[in-house]
């Protein structure tokens, strides 16, 4: 079931918008306001978020920034601004597509359904989900990791680090999106954390955890894994 977060402070239109949304299998959360959406766009990892710019406690374009900082979700802005300068700045934040007020509901959802479908073929597909290296093969669907013929335990929290960084080969994660992907938004200054964890993965995983090959630090910034 794709889960949407419905983010308005107008409540006829959270209603309708929960009933024909719910009508077409979608499960649904709502926020009324900025302070609450970035809560549960982290804690509930919507598939998709509706967002309408004009909100009670701050501007729909800090919500998008804050979502952006750590997720790839789609976001949907739902606003009565019509200008292009808004649209644009909007998109510019991060926003995946736009749709003004008044909307017909045909419209919303049919878009709502490609922002969807764009998301899910941007993600690595089923044929990829072997990633295999010199030293340990891992296997995101069983979420299984092998290094010289044996299995290599995890914690949960090591696999999901483990999982962030290897479905994003070369690329330099920071460590405020680990932190906030991995435990939460009131963590995002615990780099210590970090630093254990990756500890724990390198030991596992790296034939000279004081020199990796494949999980690299990335002083001050994040980390990266080199494939
Ligand atoms: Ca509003």
């Amino acid at each position: 079931m794709t889960r949407v977060l419905v983010v308005e402070d107008d409540p006829q239109l959270v209603r309708a918008l929960r009933i024909n949304l719910q009508a077409r299998k979608f499960d649904v959360e709502s926020a009324t306001d900025g302070r609450s959406a970035l809560r549960l766009a982290a804690t509930r990892k919507p598939d998709v978020i509706l967002l309408d710019l004009g909100l009670p406690d701050m501007d729909g374009i800090e919500v998008i920034k804050g979502v952006r900082d750590w997720s790839r979700v789609p976001i949907l802005v739902l606003s009565a601004r019509h200008t292009s300068e808004d649209k644009i700045r909007a998109l510019d934040a991060g926003a995946d597509d736009y749709v003004t007020k008044p909307f017909s509901m045909d419209e919303l959802l049919a878009r709502l359904r490609a922002a969807v479908r764009r998301q899910e073929a941007a993600e690595p597909s089923q044929e990829t989900v072997l990633v295999t290296t010199d030293g340990f093969t891992v296997d995101l669907v069983a979420k299984r990791v092998r290094r010289d013929g044996r299995d290599v335990r995890l914690t949960p929290t090591e696999w999901h680090l483990l999982e962030i960084l290897i479905t994003h080969p070369g690329r330099l994660i920071s460590q405020r999106q680990l932190l906030l992907e991995v435990w939460g938004p009131t963590y995002e200054d615990k780099t210590n954390y970090l630093r254990v964890y990756m500890a724990q993965l390198r030991r596992k995983l790296e034939a000279d955890p004081a020199h990796p090959r494949y999980l690299i630090t990335e002083p001050g910034m994040g980390y990266r894994f080199e494939g």
